[in-house]
C-alpha cells in the first residue's frame, strides 16, 4: 500500500518525537511491504519564523493532498505576546478546521509495566482503558464573537460557546460506534446544570442513544467526572465530551496512567486524519533528547488503523511499545527513584527493534 503522509514536526519537542515516530513507520513499511511517501512541512512557531503564518498555504495544500497527517506539537513562549491569530496554536486550530477533523480520539491505557508510574495506587489504576472522544471543531475554541476590547485597566474579554444539534449528533455517533467495539459504555460529560450548550448536548446524546440499545449511556457533570477519573479510572470506557472539557480531562487521564508523554490521538471525521501526541511542545525539555516519543509513536499506530485500516501493523507498533516497557526501558518522564532514563532516540531504536522481532515472529508463524 502507498502510505502518502505529510509530517508536521512543529515546535519544541515536536521534531524530536516525530523524528522517532517516522523511523518506526519506516520499519513498519519495510517489514510489511508498504511504500512510504513523506512530505515534511512547517506549522506553528516554525512556520511563523519562516513565513509569518502559523499555517502556510503550502502546508495546508500538502495536508489536503495526503492520505494522513502526522503532527508533533505547536507552541513556543517566543510567541506568547502575539495576537491570537498569529500564535502557533492558531495554525493547529485552522488545520483541524480545514481538514474537517471534528472527532478527537484520545485513548488512555495503563500499560501493565507502568502501574507504578501512576500517582494513584496500582490497584486503582490497573486495567484502566479509556477512550476519550472529544468534539474538536466547536465550543469555546472556535465560537464567535471572541475579543479583548476596551482600554487597559477596564478591558473586557469575550469567548463564545456554541453547539448545534448536528455537531453534537455526529460526535455522539462516533462515541457510540466505538463503544459497540469495546465494553458498550458511553459516559457523556457536560455541565448541564449551568450551561445551555450542555443541556442541548445532553438532550441530543440521549436521543442518539436510542439507536444503540446495546450501549449503556450515562451522564456526568464535568467537575464530578474529574473527581471520578482519579477515584475509579477503570470504570470508564468511552468518555464523550465537548472540546474544552475533553482537552482538560485527557491531560488528567495522561497523569492517571503515568505521563502525558504516553498519550496518542487521532483527529478524524474529515477527508484527511491528523495524528499527534496529546502533549504540547514542552519547551522546558526541548532539545535535551529526553522527551518521551511513545505518544508520537503510538499516534502512528492510530494513523495506520484509522486512515489505512492496517490493523496488523497498528497492533505491531502497540505490542512493540508494550514489549519495550516490559523489558524495563523508561523515558525520563516515567522513571522512578534511581531508575536510569532512556533517551528519546534510544527509546525509538528499541521500539524499532521490537517491531522487527514481532514482524519476523508473525512471518515465521504464517510460513
Ligand atoms: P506540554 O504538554 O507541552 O507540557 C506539560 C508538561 O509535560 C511539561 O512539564 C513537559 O515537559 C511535560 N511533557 C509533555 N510532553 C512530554 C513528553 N513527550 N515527554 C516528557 N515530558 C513531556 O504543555 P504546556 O507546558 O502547557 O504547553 C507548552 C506549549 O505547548 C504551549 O505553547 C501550548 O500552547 C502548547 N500545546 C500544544 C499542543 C499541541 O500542539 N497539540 C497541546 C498542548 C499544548
Amino acid at each position: 500500500m502507498l502510505l502518502n503522509l505529510t509530517i508536521l514536526p512543529g515546535d519544541g519537542i515536536g521534531p524530536e518525537v516525530t523524528g522517532q515516530a517516522v523511523l518506526v513507520l519506516r520499519a513498519i513499511a519495510e517489514e510489511f511491504g508498504h511504500q512510504l511517501q513523506l512530505q515534511h512541512k512547517n506549522i506553528g512557531g516554525a512556520a511563523l519564523a519562516a513565513v509569518s503564518d502559523p499555517l502556510p498555504p503550502d502546508t495546508l495544500q500538502a495536508c489536503l493532498s495526503s492520505s494522513a497527517v502526522l503532527l508533533g506539537a505547536v507552541g513556543s513562549p517566543a510567541y506568547d505576546h502575539y495576537p491570537g491569530h498569529l500564535r502557533p496554536e492558531a495554525g493547529l486550530l485552522r488545520l483541524r478546521r480545514e481538514l474537517g477533523a471534528y472527532a478527537n480520539l484520545r485513548p488512555a491505557i495503563c500499560f501493565p509495566a507502568l502501574e507504578d508510574c501512576s500517582p494513584l495506587r496500582a490497584d486503582l489504576v490497573r486495567g484502566t482503558d479509556i477512550m476519550i472522544v472529544r468534539e474538536l471543531l466547536g465550543g469555546l475554541y472556535f465560537g464567535e464573537p471572541r475579543s479583548i476590547e476596551g482600554i487597559p485597566g477596564s478591558r473586557v474579554a469575550t469567548n463564545t460557546m456554541t453547539y448545534g444539534e448536528s455537531a453534537i449528533e455526529r460526535i455522539a455517533r462516533i462515541a457510540f460506534d466505538l463503544a459497540m467495539k469495546r465494553r458498550q459504555k458511553v459516559l457523556s460529560v457536560d455541565k448541564a446544570n449551568v450551561l445551555e450548550c450542555s443541556r442541548l448536548w445532553r438532550e441530543v446524546v440521549t436521543r442518539c442513544a436510542k439507536d444503540y440499545p446495546g450501549v449503556q449511556l450515562s451522564h456526568m457533570y464535568v467537575d464530578s467526572a474529574a473527581m471520578s477519573l482519579v477515584q475509579r479510572p477503570k470504570d470508564f470506557d468511552v468518555l464523550l465530551t465537548e472540546n474544552m472539557f475533553g482537552d482538560i480531562l485527557s491531560d488528567q487521564a495522561g497523569g492517571v496512567v503515568g505521563s502525558l508523554g504516553l498519550l496518542a490521538s487521532a483527529s478524524i471525521g474529515g477527508p484527511v486524519g491528523v495524528y499527534e501526541p496529546v502533549h504540547g511542545s514542552a519547551p522546558d525539555i526541548a532539545g535535551k533528547g529526553i522527551a518521551n516519543p511513545l505518544g508520537a509513536i503510538l499516534s502512528t499506530a492510530m494513523l495506520l488503523r484509522h486512515s489505512f485500516q492496517l490493523e496488523r501493523e497498528a497492533a505491531c507498533i502497540e505490542n512493540a511499545v508494550s514489549a519495550v516497557l516490559n523489558r524495563g526501558s523508561r523515558p525520563a518522564d516515567l522513571t522512578r527513584d534511581n531508575q536510569k532514563a532512556t533517551t528519546t532516540s534510544e527509546m525509538g531504536r528499541r521500539v524499532i527493534e521490537a517491531v522487527k522481532e514481532l514482524a519476523s515472529d508473525a512471518k515465521r508463524k504464517s510460513a
